[in-house]
Order: C-alpha cells, then structure tokens, then sequence
C-alpha cells in the first residue's frame, strides 16, 4: 500500500523533532504536525526560559557577594518587563531555529492538530488526512490543577512565562521539581514566596540528605516554606467565605465551596486556607502539582492503542504501542520525563524503524540537576534505596565553599557518593552544590563506566575546588 508519507510525527517537542530529522536524514519521506509553538514544552514553556529565569534570579545574590569581596555597587532592582520582553525574543529565535531544522532536513511541517483517524492516518483540524505508515505520538504533557474549587484561578509553570508583572507574593503549592525551582527563582527576583508541601520534605524520592540541605539553604534564603501542609479551599480575596454570623452570612452570602466567574477573577488577589488552619491571602498561588500525557482526545483509544493508569501511551522496550504501526516516545510515554531522556528515545525509534538496527533507549543511571538554589545533582541510587537493596558503604562531606565563607554566606555544599560494599562500584552520587547540573554530568561519566570507589580514590584532586571533594572522602561516613 502507498502512503503520502513514511513517518508522521505527531508534536513538534525536543523528541518529535529529533525523530524527524533523524528519520528524514536516511531517506524517509517524513512530516511532522505541531499544534502550538515549534520547541515544545523545553524550548517555549520549561526548560530554556525556566533556565534563563534561574540565570536572572541569581545576580541579587551575586551583587551581595561582590560587595563582601571589595566592589562597591549601589542597590539594583529587577526589572521583569525588561527580561521578560528579552526573554520571549530568545524563544522567538530558538523556535525559528527548530522551523529551520526541519525545513532543511526535508520535513514537511503541518501548524495543526493533528489525531489518529485509524492506524496509519492522521487528521488535522481542518479534516484533510493524510496516511503513514509509522505515527510517531510525541505530544509530552501538560501541568495539572488539584481538584479544589477556583483551581482554575491559580497558575501553573506555563503561565509563569507570559506574566505581565510579578506578583508581590506568591504561594506555590508542591514539593517536586518544578515547584522548587520556581521558589528559588522567584524568591531570587524578589517575590514573597511561601511554598506549602503536603508530605515531610521536599523532593520525594531524592536522597534524603540532599533533600534536607536543600530545604535547609531554601529556608536560609528566605523562602516560607511548609511541609506537611496543603491547600484546602482558596477563593478570590472578594469572594472569601465569611465566618457564620457575620453580615454577609446573614444576607444569605454562601460560606462554603466559593465559586468564581473565572474570567471577572483572573488575577485578584486569591485568599487561601491551609491544611494547618492558617489563612492567608497571596497576589497568586501557583500550582506545580505534576503533569499529566498529552493524550486527551487524540483518538489513541479508538484505534486501540493501550493506555496506562496515568493515560500515558503503553510502549515496549522500542518504543512501540500495542498498535505495530504506532510508536510513542517523550513525556506522552512517562517512562523518564527528561527532555535528554525523549531525544535518546528518539534516535533509537529511528534506528530501530529507519536503520533496521533494533535499538532499546536506556534508562538506566541517567545524570539529572533539579536548578534550585544550591542546585542538586544526581545520578544512581540514593542511600535510602540502596541499602534496602544490599550492603553499602557511603561517603559524604558537608562543608561551607571558601567562596561562600568569604562573602559571609552560610550556604554550604554536599557530595555524597553510595558505594557498594561487595563489588566498590558507585551505585549513587549526589551533589549539593552551585553548578551541580555540571558537576554531575562529568560524574555521571564515570558513574555509568562502572567505576568503583578506589577509582575516584586514585583520580588526583584539583585544587582548591568544591568538587576535589568528591575524590578525597577517606572513610565513610556509615556502612551497613
Ligand atoms: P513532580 O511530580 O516532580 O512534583 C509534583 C509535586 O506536586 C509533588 O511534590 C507532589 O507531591 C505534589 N502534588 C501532586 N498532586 C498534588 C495535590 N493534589 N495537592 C498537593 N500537592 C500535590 O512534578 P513537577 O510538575 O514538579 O515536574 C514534572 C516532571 O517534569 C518531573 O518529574 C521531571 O521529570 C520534569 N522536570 C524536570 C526538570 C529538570 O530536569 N530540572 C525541571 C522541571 C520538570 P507528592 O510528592 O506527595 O506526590
């Protein structure tokens, strides 16, 4: 059978495009369709702006700093028109960048919805089809709202981006990465941040020694941050139910379950009652409550392609749905959500499709930075889960860096590396530190070389730097 084309990709993200290119450059005739802006959710709504972002949050204390080291500087202020209006011109660029790509490897691209209409053809919101004989789904996610009334009012990481002004203050709701990275942001440009997490620390699932420091520094910086805490009603401040007995009650006002003419409420300050009892009122309240695939009305189901418990797309070790003809890579899978995580998913799909060289993407000891303010870096296991596993050994150092010490800042660094006892092989490292995301990346090398603890042990030391450290941790701090 005859097919207009020989992979059609459907999400314009760091995933999609990759499997585009890549496909088109061994001969396929390819197309890809994007239904908002060329880049996804890294590129225009997460990890490039939200980077830019952490860049601009960090000269307040950078400025502090330079004063502690002799410069003399009057006090600045942020302007976030100014950046803001910067940092959409850089989106701009790095979007034509990627309609650039594509055009030059030969992708047709399609500005449109596009949804399964059977196995091998998609439809646009126009109605036109067109038939394939691969479909990649590379539609990543979307963030979500808790189901509380006025959740709507609240923000989400994709609003950050477009706000007009910032708020005096803020209340992000969360513990994960997003949630974090923002409090550090924000608190860092200014804003008034309180951060309600609604389980013991932040950070779940990272080492639980990293997570501590983390909220620690974040504590000392002067972000009002609650744990064990969550959000139990919010209301525009206008429209806060009254305590029974008041004046409105007795005009008959509703004192429960508030409800909001949402677009009349869009931006009015929002009042706010917590687990803990507290209330409060906030410029806005920002949930960072996950994300959720990108597979809602794409018409996967309809064609039979399995979805799991999160609607995330089933796919095999290759990338493959229950449907032969339809793959799905990236966040829409929920496998790792990282956008280095879908572009190696992608250039396996097209050496397993296009290259007829079976090739599973690899998930295992992948490096990663959460860029709060110390950044964490992580790659392995953390000492939680791999004593549960087996005998370990762990070496860890806490220290204040010269250069902080100096300024008179008491923000203090963590290397940590979790050893197995019977073979030495590092099974985790973990890092606290300014430029963690770096400094993991070289680690993550050796981690997944499978060196071993006397490896490290014999690589010299480079001094005097925080990460000399790493190779200097004589004995172990437990063992067990
Ligand atoms: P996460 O899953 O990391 O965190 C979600 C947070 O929201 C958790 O703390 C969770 O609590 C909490 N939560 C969930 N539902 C509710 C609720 N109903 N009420 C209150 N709290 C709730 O999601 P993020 O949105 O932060 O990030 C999504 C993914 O994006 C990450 O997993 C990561 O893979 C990726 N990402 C990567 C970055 C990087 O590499 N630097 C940066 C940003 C995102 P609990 O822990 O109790 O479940």
């Amino acid at each position: 059978m005859a097919f207009d084309f020989d992979l059609f990709v459907i999400g314009g993200g760091s995933g999609g495009v990759r499997a585009a290119r890549t496909a088109a450059a061994t001969g396929a005739k390819v197309a890809l369709a994007e239904e908002s802006r060329m880049g996804g959710t890294c590129v225009i709504r997460g990890c490039v702006p939200k980077k830019l972002m952490v860049f601009a949050s960090k000269y307040a204390h950078a400025c502090d700093d330079a004063g502690a080291y002799g410069w003399s500087h009057k006090p600045g202020s942020f302007d976030w028109p100014t950046f803001r209006r910067k940092l959409h011109k850089e989106l701009d660029r790095l979007e034509s960048v990627y309609r650039e790509m594509l055009g030059k490897s030969g992708v047709k691209i399609y500005d449109s919805r596009a949804v399964l209409d059977d196995p091998h053809t998609v439809k646009f919101a126009n109605g036109r089809t067109v038939s394939a004989r691969y479909i990649l789904v590379a539609t990543g996610g979307h963030p979500v709202r808790p189901d509380i009334p006025c959740a709507e009012l609240g923000l989400v990481s994709n609003d950050i981006f477009l706000l007009e002004k910032l708020p005096k203050s803020i209340l992000i709701i969360g513990g994960g990465y997003i949630a974090c990275e923002f409090a550090c942001i924000l608190h860092g440009m200014g804003v008034e941040v309180t951060q309600y997490y609604r389980g013991a620390q932040i950070l779940r699932g990272f080492d639980d020694e990293a997570r501590g420091l983390i909220a620690e520094m974040m504590r000392d910086r002067g972000i009002d941050l609650h744990v064990g805490s969550s959000i139990v009603e919010m209301a525009p401040e206008d429209k806060r139910p009254r305590p029974h007995g008041t004046a409105s009650d007795a005009a008959g006002a509703p004192d429960t379950n508030p409800k909001s003419d949402t677009d009349e409420d869009v931006g009015k300050p929002m009042w706010v009652k917590a687990s803990n009892g507290t209330e409060r009122v906030f410029d806005h309240v920002f949930f960072a409550t996950g994300r959720r695939p990108n597979t809602s009305g794409l018409g996967l189901e309809e064609i039979g392609v399995k979805l799991g418990r999160d609607r995330q797309v089933i796919v095999d070790a290759y990338s493959q749905s229950s449907v032969p003809s339809v793959y799905a890579i990236g966040d829409v899978t929920r496998r790792v959500e990282l956008t280095p995580v879908a572009i190696r998913e992608a250039m396996a799909f097209t050496e397993t499709v296009f290259k007829d060289n079976p090739t599973k993407p690899d998930h295992d000891l992948v490096p990663s930075a959460i860029f709060t303010q110390p950044e964490l870096g992580t790659i392995g296991m953390t000492e939680e889960a791999a004593r549960d596993d087996r005998e370990i050994e762990t070496y860890s150092t806490s220290f204040r860096p010269m250069q902080h010490a100096f300024a008179g800042r008491s923000e203090r660094v963590l290397m940590k590396l979790v050893v197995c006892k019977e073979t030495r092989r590092i099974l985790g490292a973990h890092i606290v530190a300014d430029d963690a995301g770096e400094l993991i990346q070289m680690v993550g090398i050796a981690v997944k070389m499978g060196a071993t603890k006397e490896d490290f042990d014999r690589t010299c030391a480079v001094h005097p730097t925080i990460s000399e450290e790493i190779v200097t941790m004589a004995s172990p701090a437990r063992s067990g």
